[in-house]
């Protein structure tokens, strides 16, 4: 084919391989606003990677760690202002503000777009524009799509390279007249002629904002990964949470693994817990001594998209290609198949760095080094943490490493037609009140387990940590619309697939964050979570035991496999009992949120919650 691009379109210096006129359009058209210095057109080579690594270095962007210890590795130290996702400055702009529904900041299309027609007029004057196609999902998989991020930042340039499928073959997916969803970021740091640049550019306006509507993604003044890496929150589970509503399917919140029982069984899971609550570990779970024999295997982190087969049952994939992990806390006791994941070709933020040119962060270690510069740039020795209470690594410092690098990754994690879903599990951080484990009976007390699920906030959004809030489906930061319209979605999903007469997934609630007396864990968590996953899949195959309870089934302490460890059926309570004054409170709560939601929540929601109370006050 020709290059059908000539006319004012040259300047831009569009690549034989792209093909798209829509594409290019928008392309010129946006670069009208932005007036960036130049344009590239990335296609996700090394060479092209290793370039901008290169120059980022120059930058002092970024950092480039010991070529021993970190192949291919480099250190980023962000703004101090720019570590995390900001959710009050996050927007959907729907016509109607209830479209937005009561849990999202809502703005009016209109209004919103004259605020940024002003904020990007010129953002990017001294910048180059870099064009990044990328796909959210394997090429051409019938649940994948495609976006296109025009951004300001090389960072988020080598970022988008290994969290998604990133350049030119994107191009012949979409060919001339492919859909995709348009995405575009800026640092919001323009440069007047001869200005410097700093190391780690941003603003501290900044606006998230997506337009359900036209599919649209607008991002301002962050360099963060939630805010700046479009494809990941903002596309595969804002904007795709609503595609998902108009088209039947679900955009979620959740990892996905496979297990493999000693008899080679294999059984797959979605799991969806809120950011920094241990998805990453659980998908990447190693079995624990004495259930030898079973295996757990890792297709997904963090996102999730689950569409209806034609056999009536749910396939889910992976729409990322690599991990945006919490570094924190990850070492080799609690994530070692992580910690392998990490050894090379990796991206690190505000984690802090060693003598000898590696990474370090709180609980990588056993043994902490006596010496280190801390992710602000500073001096830091045991002494000083001591003393200050500073901390090496920022709370929510993060690891951008490629899925294929992990030694637990699954055969079929790139499988175009997604892993059947065996059980949905949800779970929040909870120091009381939720037990250990629970099944629902049915699909609908499964949504209502989901749909009131609470969590204590931590360091992955900005804003105040440790305070219980309700957290539907880990889904509060991330769903595009109205939640209740969510919740029905979810409902009518389950009844849609019930009548189709195929086996539906199983709903689970789990919480390994209770506390006993004296504040701490009482669960050990990390493999050990291994029993109660294989609870689970016995209960699927009909071999597990349990005990019904208010609000559904949960394993008696001989129900689960206590091989290899020591756990006391002391504790097993403290982590398993249902109390009636905390449920009742808890219900309160429930209330709270129903009362929030109330335009539009399903019917099927306060039914549940009135058989709960029923059956708690008999
Ligand atoms: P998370 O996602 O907060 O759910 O871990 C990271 C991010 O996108 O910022
Ligand atoms: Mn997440």
């Amino acid at each position: 084919m020709n290059r059908p691009f000539d006319g004012p379109q040259a300047a831009l210096n569009v690549p034989t391989f792209v093909q798209h006129r829509r594409l290019v359009d928008w392309v010129a058209e946006f670069v009208a606003l932005a007036k960036p210095d130049s344009v590239v057109w990335c296609d996700g080579s090394q060479e092209e990677n290793d370039r901008l690594c290169a120059q980022m270095v120059q930058a002092g962007t970024l950092r480039k760690l010991n070529e021993q210890k970190r192949p291919n590795s480099y250190l980023a130290l962000s703004d101090p202002g720019d570590v995390a996702r900001v959710e009050d400055r996050t927007f959907i702009c729907t016509d109607k503000a209830e479209d937005a529904g009561p849990t999202n900041n809502w703005a009016a299309p209109a209004e919103m777009r004259k605020t940024l027609n002003g904020l990007f007029d010129g953002c990017m004057r001294g910048r180059t524009l870099y064009v990044v196609p990328f796909s959210m999902g394997p090429l051409g998989s019938s649940i994948a799509h495609i976006g296109v991020e025009l951004t300001d930042s090389p960072y988020v340039v080598v970022s988008m390279r290994i969290m998604t499928r990133m350049g030119k073959k994107v191009y012949d997916v979409l060919g001339t007249d492919g859909e995709f969803v348009p995405c575009v970021h800026t640092v919001g740091k323009p440069l007047a002629a001869g200005e410097a640049d700093v190391a780690w550019p941003c603003n501290p306006t900044k606006y998230i904002v997506h337009y359900p509507a036209t599919r649209e993604i607008w991002s301002y003044g962050s360099g963060y990964g939630g805010n700046a890496l479009l494809g990941k929150k903002c596309f595969a589970l804002r904007i795709a949470s609503t595609m998902g509503r108009d088209e039947g399917w679900l955009a979620e919140h959740m990892l996905i693994l496979g297990v493999t029982t000693p008899e080679g069984r294999k059984h797959h899971v979605a799991a969806a817990f809120p950011s920094a609550c241990g998805k990453t570990n659980f998908a990447m779970l190693i079995p624990p001594q004495g259930l030898n024999g079973w295996k757990v295997t890792t297709i997904g982190d963090d996102i999730a998209w689950i569409k209806p087969g034609a056999d009536g049952r749910l396939h889910a994939i992976n729409p990322e290609a690599g991990y945006f992990g919490v570094a924190p806390g990850t070492g080799e006791k609690t994530n070692p198949n992580a910690m392998a994941t990490l050894h090379a070709n990796c991206i690190f933020t505000n984690v802090a760095l060693t003598d000898d040119g590696d990474v370090w962060w709180e609980g990588m270690t056993e043994q902490v080094p006596a010496h280190l510069i801390d992710w602000q740039g500073q001096d830091w020795t045991p002494e000083i943490a001591k003393e200050t209470g500073r901390k090496a690594a920022h709370p929510n410092a993060r690891f951008t490493a490629p899925a294929s690098q992990c030694p637990s990754i699954d055969s079929e994690w790139e499988n175009p037609e997604g892993v059947v879903i065996d059980a949905f599990i949800f779970g929040g951080r909870r120091s009381t009140t939720v037990p250990l484990v629970t099944e629902a009976r049915n699909w609908e007390e499964g949504v209502y387990m989901a749909a009131t699920m609470g969590s204590e906030t931590t360091a992955a959004a900005a804003g105040q940590q440790g305070v219980v809030r309700r957290d539907p489906f880990a889904m509060l930061p991330f769903c595009g619309y109205n939640m209740s319209d969510y919740f029905q979605h979810w409902l009518a999903l389950g009844e849609k697939l019930a009548q189709k007469g195929a086996t539906l997934p199983r709903f689970y609630c789990v919480n390994w964050f209770r506390k006993g007396p004296d504040g701490k864990f009482v669960w050990p968590g990390f493999g050990e979570n291994m029993r109660v996953l294989k609870w689970m899949l016995g209960r699927i195959e009909g071999k597990a035991q349990g005990q019904e309870h208010v609000f559904g089934v949960s394993p008696r302490y001989e129900d689960l496999d206590w091989q290899g460890l020591d756990f006391s059926r002391e504790k097993f309570d403290l982590v398993s009992s249902v109390e009636k004054q905390a449920w009742q409170k808890e219900l309160e709560l429930h209330a709270d949120l129903f009362e929030q939601l109330k335009q539009g929540l399903p019917a099927a929601l306060p039914r549940t919650k009135k058989a709960i109370e029923e059956r708690l006050s008999a």
